[in-house]
């Protein structure tokens, strides 16, 4: 733990208590959810901490095909939620399983994960290939796609707002996720999420996001489009290789080169759209 100098502790009881008590600390309290990142924070001017697990978001709710996820539902009751498992198949257990450890999972939320966003986490990847909408309330009541809201300084939004509800939309077709790590229990070196839609045995609509490049998931629009109209099939996945290794943009940090990132995408890519596909035939 290295979160120091924390004064007071409130517990909220509902979203206007949480946001009045942020806002009475002027920058220095913060809302607290599972506590995972937030005890490795470096942060030395947080004064209060705001639990947030009591005020009334954690919930799975199914909604036709769609999936509303309160903020504050823990990663292991989503992955047990029957919401989960129904939804596309059970796409975001195969997610959640890879992610960290039970004992993690049993504290850290989605609104954390949405939040602390970290440039190698997979939940933001698979959250952006799936289109996932994202609903927060500070002055008013705000919603944006979670893809537009890590391009702006999103951190800084919820600052001074609590993040309430992750969306998903209904899909008509078949997501697959993978990461690349040196063990069971490491921190990815490349995730992918895909998705896939097909009619008449041709691809109609594809989604493709890549994470961990060592950027935040972003989506590969062109990669998407060369896809649309094509018969899913092995010279289909050897063309999405080279594409990839051809055009993908990554670089380098301390746990893998971009030389590596680029040679291993367009294979980890290939295999996660065979593997969507397939889920369809
Ligand atoms: C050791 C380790 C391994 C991990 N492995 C993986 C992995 O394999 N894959 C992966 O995807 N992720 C991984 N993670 C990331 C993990 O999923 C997130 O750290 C976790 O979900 C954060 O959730 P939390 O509830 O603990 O957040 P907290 O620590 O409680 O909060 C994090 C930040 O978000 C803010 N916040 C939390 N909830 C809200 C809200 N509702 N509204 C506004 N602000 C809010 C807090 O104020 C804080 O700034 C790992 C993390 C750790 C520490």
């Amino acid at each position: 733990m290295r979160l120091k100098g924390i004064k007071r502790f409130h517990y909220a009881r509902d979203v206007e208590e949480a946001l009045s008590l942020l806002s009475a600390y002027q920058g220095r309290g913060a809302l607290l959810a599972g506590g995972v990142d937030l005890a490795r924070s470096a942060r030395g001017d947080l004064e209060g901490l705001i639990d947030i697990t009591g005020i009334g978001l954690s919930y799975v709710r199914e909604d036709g095909g769609a999936l509303r996820i309160g903020a504050t539902t823990t990663l292991t009751e989503l992955l047990e939620s029957k919401g989960a498992r129904d939804y596309l198949a059970g796409f975001l257990r195969e997610v959640l399983r890879q992610v960290a450890v039970t004992p993690l999972r049993n504290q850290a939320t989605i609104g954390g994960a949405v939040v602390s966003a970290h440039p190698w986490a997979d939940i933001p990847t698979a959250l952006v290939a799936l289109g996932a909408e994202v609903r927060w309330v500070g002055e008013r009541e705000e919603r944006a796609p979670v893809e537009e809201l890590y391009h702006q300084r999103f951190r800084a939004i919820f600052r001074d707002a609590v993040l309430t509800e992750i969306r998903l939309p209904a899909w008509e077709g078949a997501f697959a996720f993978e990461k690349l790590v040196r063990s069971a229990y490491d921190i990815a070196l490349l995730n992918c999420a895909c998705g896939l839609g097909i009619e008449d045995g041709k691809i109609a609509w594809a989604r493709v996001a890549v994470g961990a490049t060592p950027h935040r998931g972003r989506r590969l629009t062109w990669l998407e489009e060369g896809l649309v109209g094509e018969a899913p099939r092995e010279e289909l996945w050897s063309w999405v290789r080279g594409e990839v290794e051809a055009k993908v943009e990554v670089g380098t940090d301390r746990r893998a080169s971009a030389d590596w990132r680029r040679k291993v995408a367009g294979a980890l890519i290939a295999r996660t759209l065979a593997r969507a596909a397939e889920r369809q035939s």
